[in-house]
């Protein structure tokens, strides 16, 4: 049998060159599980590290039909027009139990998709969201690589995909609705410590009075979080996606912030602590996988939970004779 090869000196030049399809390969070639892929996948990320980290990182969510696809095609123009080169990345954390993707229909993006100035890469399916997080990371790296020195990484609200994708971006845009019935109180406390920006979107038409009502109410509640350590209070703009209405202002917002964390530091800290928070995450990913997949660990899993609920040893005496064997 053939032994299949792939030449990575040839990929990792046209990926600088900015070739997208070669850029597209070598996203594929890290997303692959397959055993003889993930050679080839380190040596196209070692290569690629030393020219990446010099984007400004994105992170857009907000509940499926809120906007995130119009909205980013709106502000993905505007950036585009001010030279700047776009890469979308998606992190869908139903993919991998629904196998359809809320996110894998970008048709909606039509202008971004036409542009050469634009990536759009819908979410690699994976098993845990930890999976799917380390590939999204590599192929941030890539895309920097290949010249796009704007990238977005969207994701849907729901549960920890949030917390894993403002994790690795250096800016968190929060999408709401006026009036869903949703506007404070559904709101997780912990979305709105996250965020550096709340947009109300969809402020169009006879929209516009709500979500001005809107906009005062979260300014109000953003007022009772405790200050953030690097000093960026949590902007609220409205915006319409649909009509390209304040997305300039949400452009300019986001390079004041550039500007005022670059100048003091915190960017580079907020980097540096978050290559410190995924080493430490996937140690313990890893740690925990290998640990749960052993056969004579199952095997006493089951013996040990039945003695902690017939009340014979504590759970913690079970964990330790777990860990001790
Ligand atoms: P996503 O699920 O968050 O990606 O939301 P989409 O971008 O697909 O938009 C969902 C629906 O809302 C579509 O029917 C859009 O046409 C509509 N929509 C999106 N943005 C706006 C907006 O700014 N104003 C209005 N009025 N409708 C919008």
């Amino acid at each position: 049998r053939q032994k299949a090869s792939i030449d990575i000196e040839a990929l990792f030049e046209s990926i600088q060159q900015g070739n997208i399809s070669a850029l597209s390969q070598a996203i594929t070639l890290v997303e692959s599980t397959a055993g003889k892929d993930s050679a080839f996948a380190k040596a196209i990320l070692g290569k690629a590290l030393p020219y990446s980290g010099d984007s400004f990182r994105l992170g857009i969510t907000g509940v499926p039909g809120v906007g995130k696809s119009t909205f980013i095609e709106s502000l993905g123009s505007t950036l585009i027009e001010s030279g700047r080169k776009v890469a979308v990345l998606a992190i869908d954390p139903s993919s991998s139990i629904t196998r359809g993707s809320i996110l894998g229909d970008k048709t909606r993006m039509e202008e971004l998709v036409k542009s050469e100035k634009a990536f759009i890469r819908p979410s690699p399916a994976g098993t845990t969201l930890g999976g799917v997080a380390r590939k999204t990371r590599e192929a941030i790296v890539l895309c920097e690589a290949a010249g796009f020195d704007f990238i977005i990484i969207e994701t849907v609200g729901v549960g920890q995909s949030e917390t894993a994708v403002h994790s690795m971006t250096d800016f968190f845009l929060l999408l709401k609705l006026a009036g869903a019935g949703d506007d404070l109180q559904g709101i997780k406390r912990g979305i709105m410590e996250m965020a550096d920006m709340i947009v109300i979107n969809k402020a169009d038409g006879e929209n516009q009075t709500a979500a001005k009502h809107a906009k005062r109410e979260f300014q109000n509640a953003l007022h009772l979080l405790p200050e953030k350590e690097h000093g960026w209070s949590t902007k609220v703009l409205t915006a319409s996606g649909l009509n390209h209405l304040g997305i300039e202002e949400v452009y300019q917002k986001i390079t004041e912030f550039q500007n005022y964390t670059n100048e003091s530091g915190s960017f580079e800290n907020r980097r540096n602590n978050q290559e410190l928070f995924w080493l430490h995450q996937t140690i313990e990913d890893q740690l925990k996988s290998e640990f749960y997949n052993r056969p004579e660990i199952q095997l006493l899993i089951e013996k040990l939970e039945r003695q902690v609920l017939e009340k014979k040893i504590t759970a913690f005496e079970a964990a330790e004779r777990l860990l001790k064997s």
